[in-house]
């Protein structure tokens, strides 16, 4: 930053023990300030910066710099003596007067602030949520998930109407992804329902529940492979707790801080249970593509084809479009290059 380095400032001079005020200028010069004669340009007297006394800068009052000669200069132009002085730290500068001289840059100080307390918030939130979800007791999951799953259940689905033996295929299938999954294989529910408004769609609560809707199973067909592959992707998402995860993002960081200090007011309650419905079907790019890996880890582990899950979104793609608002498409968008990414990763754990 440029400052404004003056060198010369102009007020009255006293002589030591005189009342007689001399229009006078002060100037620094190296390490010297002088005072000279404004019409004479006499030096009146001069000394090492070190040595002089400047009196604190208060308001607009005049200012003194006392001379070791016992003379003083007195001037009203206190910017110019801040100027004057600034390279040169004198001790005796007050922190007020400090802070009087940065008021030009209170504006880049408050960007400046503006910017940390981001980068703050940037850094923190991810290690807040890390924290909260390591310290969130098993009921919250289980809470939101049954609030939830009740939700749903009241206004969008409806019974499966799945025959028992496909039912029975599908959960067979399941049983083999579900043995490979982190924890024990009973911490994975599934559930048929029909979906209604939700259309083709699965997914997982964060206690483990999963659901998978009459509407996808219609659309995979015989293609049994294909449903077993997003139920674990979905697992995936159980696992890496990305539910929670969202869910806290969303609390923000003051939610956060209230709820890790076991502070956990009413409004933190209705988003845990209110909230937690909407959040479990969206999760963000990053979670998608995390849970992508993991079917394809799981498939593998299970003996089952990989990359059913890639097929897909291939396939929903060709049948919906881009059109369904509710659909698994919509909830989990399938992108040429998400896709790319599947079949990518399935040669990456081929080649190891
Ligand atoms: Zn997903």
């Amino acid at each position: 930053m440029v400052s404004d380095i003056r060198n010369m400032v102009s007020g009255e001079w006293h002589a030591a023990r005189s009342n007689i005020s001399n229009p006078a200028q002060l100037k620094l010069s190296g390490h010297m300030l002088l005072v000279y004669g404004a019409n004479d340009n006499r030096v009146y007297v001069q000394a090492d910066i070190e040595l002089v006394e400047v009196s604190q800068r208060v308001g607009s009052i005049p200012r003194e710099i006392a001379f070791p000669d016992g003379s003083l200069f007195e001037t009203p132009d206190n910017d110019g003596i801040d100027a004057l002085l600034r390279h040169h730290r004198k001790k005796g500068v007050g922190v007020v007067h400090w802070l009087e001289q940065f008021r030009p840059r209170l504006i880049g100080i408050t960007a400046a602030a503006v910017l940390l307390a981001y980068a703050t918030y940037r850094l923190a939130l991810p290690a807040m949520v890390e924290l909260a979800v390591a310290v969130t007791p098993p009921m919250v999951p289980e809470l939101m998930s049954s609030s939830t799953m009740a939700a749903l259940d009241r206004t969008a689905f409806s019974p499966s109407e799945l025959t028992n033996e496909k039912q029975d295929e599908i959960r067979q299938d399941f049983a083999k992804i579900a043995a490979h999954a982190e924890g024990a294989p009973e911490d994975y529910k599934l559930n048929f329902r029909k979906g209604g408004v939700i259309g083709p769609n699965a997914f997982a609560l964060p206690d483990g529940t999963l659901v998978v809707t009459d509407e996808l199973v219609s659309v995979a067909g015989d293609d049994l492979q294909m449903i077993t592959g997003v139920l674990a992707h979905e697992i995936g998402h159980v696992e890496y707790e990305h539910s929670l995860r969202q869910l806290y993002r969303a609390a923000g960081l003051a939610g956060l801080v209230m709820l890790v200090a076991g502070d956990v007011g009413s409004a933190m309650e209705d988003i845990l249970t209110q909230g937690g419905g909407l959040l479990a079907l969206s999760h963000s790019r990053d979670a998608e593509a995390e849970a992508d890996r993991r079917s394809v880890e799981l498939m593998r582990a299970a003996g089952l084809d990989a990359t059913a899950i890639e097929r897909f979104f291939a396939l929903m793609e060709k049948e919906f479009g881009d059109h369904d608002k509710t659909s698994m498409l919509s909830t989990h968008p399938g992108t040429p290059e998400r896709r790319e990414a599947i079949i990518n990763y399935d040669k990456e754990l081929q080649n190891r």
